[in-house]
C-alpha cells in the first residue's frame, strides 16, 4: 500500500506521477471488506455532504439555484451511475446456453461502447471495446457482452485492469481460456488536462487461450478493422 499522507514535496510528486503513468497496484479494483456496509442511500447523503464541502471550498454560492442541486445530483449519479458497477450485486447474470449449431469460429462483438472513469483522475474514460470468443460447447447472449463491459465499466478504473476482467468474466461463464478484448479509448486526463493531447488514445489488449495464437489474434485484429456499412 502506498501512503500519501504528509506535506513532503517527495510524496506529492509520486502522487502526481502515479496518476499521469496510470500506473496500477492491481487486477482487481481496490475494494475494501466494508464497501457495501452502507446503502446507497446512506452513500448518497454522505457523498452529498462531501461535495457540498468540497464546492463551498472553492468558493461557490450553494443557495443559487443552479448550484444548489448540484451536490446531490453528483452523489446519485456516482452510486447509481457512474460507479454503479462496483456492487457484486449488479454484475450481469451470464446465463450460457448450448452450441447447438456447432458453430465453431470465433463470434466477434465490436464496437461496444465504454465510458469508464479513470481512477487516478476521476476523469472519464470514453472509447470502444472489441469483445470475442471461440465457443467450446457455450454460447453467450450477444448483449450480455456489452453489459459485461458496461458493469466492470462502471468503477474507478484502469484501462488495463478492465480489459483483463472483462475477459476473466466471459472465460468463467463460457468454461473456455478462448476470450480476448481488445479496448481502444481516450482519457479526458490526458486529454484535457496534463500533456494536453487532444489526438491519442489508448490500446489494451489481452488474449486468452487461442488467441494468444499468431493467426487467430491476426483474424480478430482483420475482423475489427472491416468497415461495415449499414445502409
Ligand atoms: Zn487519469
Amino acid at each position: 500500500m502506498i501512503m500519501f499522507e504528509g506535506k513532503n514535496g517527495k510524496i506529492n510528486e509520486m502522487i502526481d506521477e502515479i496518476g499521469d503513468n496510470h500506473i496500477s497496484t492491481s487486477a482487481q479494483n481496490p475494494i475494501r471488506d466494508d464497501a457495501f456496509s452502507l446503502s446507497d442511500e446512506e452513500k448518497i447523503k454522505s457523498i452529498q455532504k462531501d461535495f457540498t464541502n468540497i464546492l463551498h471550498t472553492l468558493g461557490m454560492d450553494l443557495n443559487d439555484d443552479s448550484l444548489s442541486g448540484t451536490p446531490l445530483r453528483v452523489a446519485k449519479m456516482f452510486v447509481k451511475e457512474v460507479f454503479g458497477g462496483l456492487h457484486p450485486d449488479k454484475k450481469p447474470k451470464l446465463s450460457t446456453f448450448e452450441n447447438n449449431y456447432k458453430y465453431g469460429e470465433m463470434l466477434v462483438e465490436k464496437n461496444i461502447t465504454v465510458y469508464s472513469t479513470c481512477e487516478h483522475h476521476l476523469l472519464p474514460i470514453v472509447g470502444r471495446a472489441h469483445v470475442a470468443y471461440i465457443s467450446d460447447g457455450k454460447v453467450i447472449g450477444l448483449s450480455k457482452m456489452n453489459r459485461i463491459v458496461d458493469y466492470y465499466a462502471k468503477r474507478p478504473q484502469v484501462q488495463e485492469r478492465l480489459t483483463m476482467q472483462i475477459v476473466q468474466a466471459l472465460q468463467e461463464a463460457l468454461g473456455t481460456e478462448d476470450v480476448a478484448c481488445i479496448i481502444d479509448a481516450k482519457h479526458l486526463c490526458v486529454n484535457s488536462r496534463g500533456i494536453k493531447d487532444i489526438a491519442s488514445s489508448t490500446v489494451t489488449a489481452e488474449y486468452g487461450g487461442k488467441f494468444k495464437d499468431e493467426s487467430v489474434k491476426r483474424e480478430l485484429l482483420d475482423y475489427i478493422k472491416l468497415e461495415t456499412e449499414f445502409e
